[in-house]
């Protein structure tokens, strides 16, 4: 089966599922347990309960009972009790054979939760809860459950912008709810360093604060200052103070989360440089962000560092970043050159790679794990180190074939900085789109390990990085739902999981998540679209979907807003020449959000043959030469396998007709995206020849936007009019930016 056939048998498979109601007992519970099963009746909150507990410390019992009472079980002793609430850690055979499974019963007068572990207990506790109805009862069910991967992890990046010590805790609240149970505290960075280190005060009282409270402001600026505190200027940042750390670690234990610190080394480091130029090649403040690997002070700086950080965080893994170093510095450093001749190092890779052998030594001393972003596999990987491969899947593959462990973060599905919904209704973002569907769909065990490969895939994670996310507010809304999408990748096993299921609990959510005070994105009310081609119909095949749950999605293929009457959307749309589809989401007669259009065109230039006068960049061909004039139309992110992208000389390709042809229509669609560094192009230039040879130019366009209008936009650059020619050239001049892209996708014609 062709990869075209199989696309469309998908998107027709998808658009049947959307219709079936589900025939299974409906629970809310996210993540989705693992086995669950429907017995007769209900508990009844109200009915004061006795709990009993076995093999539970006492902290633990005063926990769980606050649990339960919080969420508004009675509690009863002796007489007063009614009913049994019963909670046992044992070895018993019938408990999951996992440390965080557990075992959940309920019936009409007696609830009972058994673990290995007092984690699986309170995963157990987690799970009931979720099962409270607005009645104040629980269904009778009989729950056996325990996790898909041991690392279910959230990252935050709290150096680009600060976040209160209350943001964290109640996001730490949500991840228990969720089962998640690591939380990445990107502490360190560049924009501001955000944990108190006794030894080097300079941190806190300098390196902490910026002259700009924007990221993308201060980013801007050259050099890229910080600010003494104590000098009374005006400066954005802060820090944690130890106590404040610890009371986190200490928040984050009691909901069975460790707290995993990152301090980022040797690049992105900028601001200890600042404050600590000796520790720099050039000796200099901002003239570099990596530390000087010739200097030993570095390592005496480091270490310290880590001393007291492995003094706050008892973790078993200390992040210690790893990532984007540019090694042109030590290419230029005496210091640097010279400990590469003494080690017998033969390149600036294998330098780095000796830094963080070396500090993984010294973490093992203290009975640490290393753990690094996927470029510490450069120049050679450190013996015990754990990757996390967020280029993509390639860093955690290639660990897991060395036999080293990994934690997939691969960008495309797990960097919550992208879009979540059409970038024209969302706050500017990095770039990118990852909306609910997207996280949902990942499954962290690439396909090409082996069984014995497979269990070095720890578990998976997401990450926030929030260069323009400025407030917690903002914050909030990135993490969720998408969180929630993430908690069900992590916890539940592949045949388990069902998008259809899982949209319809996430919509079910979220005014849970609002009333824990979480901003919660309130997920897309516009239609999405989704098409194929199928040249053997000589037809595009639209697909429409919502994120929305029990809402009717209603269109129309003339280009006029639907109203509550126009065609209910129930298959696949066949538009076999050209079509402006409008969609709207309706909830009964009810409009909800905007009318959504989109364009479909089963064109000329579909399969003709393409030349490439300029070749497509190597690390964005699409789907290759024939990818801009193949029907399918890029959607909202550069990476999503459709757009093309080109780099200095822009783009400029032929396409030949095969005949003399009639043309009264060729225009391309290009995107623009500061954050990945996609910018319109200067001016686009089409012409055509009879002969490949003389062209006759039929139209020059300039760029209507600035380089500087943020977020992602559209815009179609192309002519119109009337014509006769067998071959068309399209040129897009780049726009001068050095290092800036130029993306397309698609090149119609008629
Ligand atoms: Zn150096």
């Amino acid at each position: 089966m062709t990869m075209k056939k199989s696309f469309i048998l998908q998107l027709l498979m998808v658009s049947l599922l959307f219709c079936i109601p589900s025939a299974v007992a409906q629970y809310n519970i996210i993540p989705q347990p693992n086995s669950i099963k429907a017995g007769e009746g209900y508990y009844q909150l109200s009915k004061a309960a006795d709990i009993q507990f076995s093999d539970i410390t006492n902290k633990s019992r005063r926990r769980l009972t606050d649990y339960l009472i919080g969420a508004g079980f009675s509690i009863g002793t002796g007489k007063t009790a009614v009913s049994k609430i019963r909670l046992e850690v044992g070895q018993q055979s019938q408990f999951p054979e996992s440390d965080e499974g557990y075992r959940l019963v309920v019936n009409p007068s007696e609830i009972n939760i058994s673990a290995r572990s007092e984690t699986g207990l309170f995963y157990g506790i987690q799970t009931l809860l979720q099962l409270i109805t607005a009645d104040r009862t629980v269904p009778s069910v009989t729950v056996s459950d325990f996790p898909r991967f041991p690392y279910r992890g959230v990252h935050i990046d709290v150096s680009r912008h600060f976040y209160s010590i209350d943001f964290v805790k109640k996001h730490l609240d949500m991840m228990a709810h969720l089962k998640i149970n690591r939380f990445h505290w990107h502490i360190t960075d560049g924009p501001g360093w955000r944990l108190e280190i006794k030894k080097y005060p300079l941190l806190t009282q300098v390196a902490a604060w910026r002259t700009h409270q924007s990221w993308k402001d201060w980013w801007a600026t050259n050099p890229r200052k910080y600010t003494d505190i104590r000098s009374g200027e005006k400066a954005y940042g802060g820090f944690y103070t130890q106590k404040e750390a610890r009371e986190i670690v200490q928040y984050a234990a009691e909901r069975h989360i460790t707290v995993i610190p990152e301090i980022e080394m040797p690049g992105h480091s900028e601001e200890v440089l600042a404050v600590y130029p000796q520790l720099a090649c050039t000796g200099k403040p901002y003239t570099q962000s990596e530390f000087c690997i010739g200097n030993e002070q570095t390592f005496t700086f480091l270490e310290n560092v880590l001393k007291e950080v492995m003094a706050i965080f008892p973790s078993e893994y200390i992040h210690i970043g790893g990532d984007e170093a540019d090694k042109s510095h030590w290419k230029q450093c005496p210091k640097c050159q010279a400990r590469m001749k003494k080690e017998g190092l033969k390149d600036e890779n294998e330098l780095q790679s000796y830094l963080i052998k070396r500090i993984e030594k010294f973490l093992q001393k203290h009975n640490r794990k290393l753990l690094g972003w996927d470029e510490i596999l450069e120049g050679g990987l450190a013996p015990e180190a754990t990757v996390m491969s967020w280029r993509g899947e390639g860093g955690g593959i290639a660990a897991a074939k060395s036999g080293h462990d990994a934690i997939m973060t691969p960008g495309e599905f797990m960097y919550f900085d992208s879009y979540q919904a059409n970038p024209d209704s969302q706050p500017e973002a990095m770039g990118g789109f990852l909306p609910l569907e997207k996280v949902y769909s990942y499954n962290p065990v690439p396909k090409d390990l082996t069984a014995d490969e497979t269990r070095h895939i720890l578990g998976v994670q997401s990450n926030l990085w929030t260069e323009y996310i400025g407030s917690e507010q903002h914050a909030d809304y990135m993490l969720y739902p998408r969180v929630l999408a993430l908690s069900e990748v992590a916890w539940t096993n592949s045949g388990n999981k069902d998008w259809y299921d899982f949209k319809r609990r996430a919509n079910q959510k979220i005014p849970f998540l609002q009333s824990k005070g979480i901003n919660t994105f309130t997920l897309s009310d516009e239609v999405a679209f989704a098409h194929a081609v199928d040249t053997l119909q000589k037809a595009v095949l639209v697909v429409l979907s919502t994120e929305k749950y029990g809402v009717e999605i209603r269109y129309t293929t003339n280009g006029t807003v639907p109203n509550s009457s126009s065609a209910l959307y129930e298959k696949p749309i066949l538009v076999n020449d050209s079509a402006k589809i409008v969609a709207q989401l309706f909830d009964g007669k009810k409009m909800i959000g905007k009318p959504v259009s989109q364009r479909f065109d089963y064109h000329l230039g579909i399969g003709k043959k393409m030349i490439y006068n300029i070749p497509m960049n190597k690390y964005y061909p699409a789907a290759g030469e024939k990818s801009l004039i193949d029907g399918q139309t890029g959607g909202l992110s550069h990476g999503d396998g459709r757009w093309q992208g080109f780099m200095t000389g822009g783009m400029d390709v032929t396409i030949d007709m095969g005949r003399k042809t009639s043309l009264k229509y060729i225009t391309a669609r290009f995107m623009q995206s500061p954050g990945p560094w996609i910018y319109f192009p200067k001016e686009v230039v089409v012409s055509v020849s009879d002969d490949n040879k003389t062209f006759t130019e039929l139209t020059r366009v300039l760029t209507p936007y600035d380089t500087k209008t943020p977020g992602t936009v559209f815009h179609h650059f192309g002519w119109s009019g009337s014509t006769n020619a067998r071959y068309i050239r399209y040129q897009a001049l780049p726009n001068g930016i050095k290092g800036g892209w130029v993306f397309l996708d698609e090149i119609v014609v008629w």
